[in-house]
């Protein structure tokens, strides 16, 4: 039953599918529409990139030359007013030199090197967004190094009777500002302490949204454990250990309007766990898309989607790939990021043309056909904080082989965990036997098709759908905001 809700504004990096790099933009877009199923006026705020609005064409300008100013230098935001496919109000940030650019964070030379400025101005743009847009928001969600600074601005009192919440979605990201550019934030000094924003010596601005905030959410239960721990706390896990009573591990959701397989407009047959015939129609389509010989139709196919990027485990696959496909197993890729690693699995298709398909790419509408058409998704990270590849993978029969960490460990059961409900493959290690071993349980399980099958059914039956995690964040909402500020103390 719908009730009169919270104000709630999202503010954030990407919103998918009109920006997105990776999981955060899915988690805005699926967020903000189960939040409002729940009740909620949700509104999402993203700087305005030129792909946005040049791709958009229901949008209007709200407000004009709104004054923001970085350290000397002051520039002008544009405020555009849209809506977004899950029907929440959309607010574009919008200034050319900082965002009419191909690019979401860089392009083909790397990161653009004024992304701290870049964002800094998003964030010091939300509050005069709020006010020109006549909105009061009860909840400021932000997301990630790029929106902590709205954090301390709240605090500041520029968004009145606003609460504050932060949510982690990558700690590996810390959004440093070098002490030259320090100005540019635009705090007051006493923000810039090591009880602030202080990051040995520089200012993190992941660090911003952590110690103001006045609740901290993290992407999985057990990435909240973990970052306060100095494997996983990227320098941070002693203020993350301080702020444990304020932080919560609330598991992403999935959006399944975009992620079913029995719907999914981009797979060429759709199936159900009733009916799976349609899931063989599809790996035969993916083998014939990434060049594979579709007489490998019987091997076990693994799929990888995937930042290049090492934290997703990536050298451990090259270091480990001949030992895989000693195991008869063929693999198809579709990645970007970094070079050195689009590089390494160049090398490894040189190497094995025949058995490996890749892709140095951003494309959704591959991502579908991999999920759907591999037997296994294979997901070694480093550490991941929730994770949503594996999640999708799950609903559409596509066995998990992953490292059990961060979400990764929340959402797969391996069945020599003892689960009842078996639907993958964990290694815990960093080493590349255990990752070939994992690999070497899921092949055997595959051929044997009485248990593949009850594994298949198994995996497509779970519920990962955004309603019950909206419902955590509502409570969490409406708690933190009978708290208030009692929280910082
Ligand atoms: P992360 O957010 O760390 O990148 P997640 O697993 O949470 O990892 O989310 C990744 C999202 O990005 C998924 O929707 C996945 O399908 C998508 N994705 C990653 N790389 C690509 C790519 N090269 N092409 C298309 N989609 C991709």
């Amino acid at each position: 039953m719908k009730r009169k809700g919270l104000m709630v504004l999202i503010a954030a990096s990407e919103a998918a599918p009109l920006a997105k790099t990776g999981g955060l933009g899915d988690v805005v877009e699926g967020l903000s529409c189960a939040l409002g199923d729940l009740g909620c006026e949700v509104a999402v705020a993203l700087p305005g990139y030129e792909k946005i609005i040049e791709s958009c064409n229901n949008i209007t300008l709200r407000a004009g030359n709104l004054p923001v100013s970085l350290g000397k230098r002051h520039l002008d935001a544009d405020i555009l007013e849209g809506r977004l496919a899950s029907g929440a109000k959309l607010y574009l940030v919008s200034q050319d030199a900082f965002f009419a650019r191909p690019g979401i964070y860089g392009d083909r030379h790397g990161e653009y090197p004024d992304n701290p400025e870049r964002f800094i101005f998003f964030s010091r743009a939300i509050p005069l967004l709020c006010e020109a847009a006549g909105i009061q928001p009860d909840i400021i969600l932000a997301n990630d190094w790029h929106t902590g600074l709205v954090m301390p601005l709240i605090n500041e009192g520029l968004v009145p009777g606003c609460t504050g919440v932060f949510t982690i979605h990558n700690m590996g990201y810390l959004g440093l500002v070098p002490p030259d550019r320090i100005e540019n934030i635009g705090l007051p000094d006493t923000y810039y302490g090591l009880d602030g924003l202080e990051f040995f010596g520089q200012m993190s601005l992941l660090k911003a949204g952590i110690v103001y905030a006045q609740a901290i959410t993290t992407v999985s239960p057990t990435y909240a454990r973990e970052i306060q721990t100095t494997e996983f706390g990227a320098g941070l896990d002693g203020l993350m250990r301080s702020v444990k009573n304020r932080l919560h591990g609330i598991l992403n959701g999935v959006d399944y309007r975009t992620w079913n397989p029995a719907t999914d407009r981009y797979v060429v047959t759709g199936y159900s766990p009733r009916d799976l015939s349609g899931k063989a129609t599809c790996k035969k389509e993916l083998l014939d898309i990434m060049g594979l010989s579709t007489e490998f139709i019987q091997r076990p196919l693994i799929g990888m989607v995937t930042r290049l990027v090492e934290q997703k485990g990536c050298s451990l696959v090259i270091q480990a790939a001949d030992r895989l496909f000693d195991l008869g197993v063929n693999l198809v890729l579709l990645g970007s990021g970094d070079a050195h690693l689009e590089a390494g699995f160049s090398g490894l298709k040189d190497r094995y043309p025949d058995r490996f398909g890749l892709r140095l790419t951003f494309d959704e509408v591959l991502a579908h056909k991999i999920i759907a058409g591999s037997d296994m998704l294979l997901m070694p990270s480093l550490y991941e904080p929730c994770g949503l590849t594996q999640i999708y993978s799950l609903k559409y029969g596509t066995i998990p082989v992953v490292r059990g960490t961060g979400g990764l460990n929340d959402t797969v059961n391996d069945p020599d965990d003892g689960h009842w409900d078996r639907t993958g493959f964990k290694f815990y290690g960093l080493k590349i036997t255990e990752l070939v071993r994992a690999v070497e349980r899921a092949v055997h399980a595959f051929h044997n098709k009485k248990i593949w099958t009850a594994m298949v059914t198994k995996a497509m039956q779970q519920d990962f759908s955004w309603h019950r995690s909206a419902q955590e964040y509502l409570a969490l909402f409406e708690n933190t905001m009978a708290t208030g500020k009692e929280n910082l103390k």
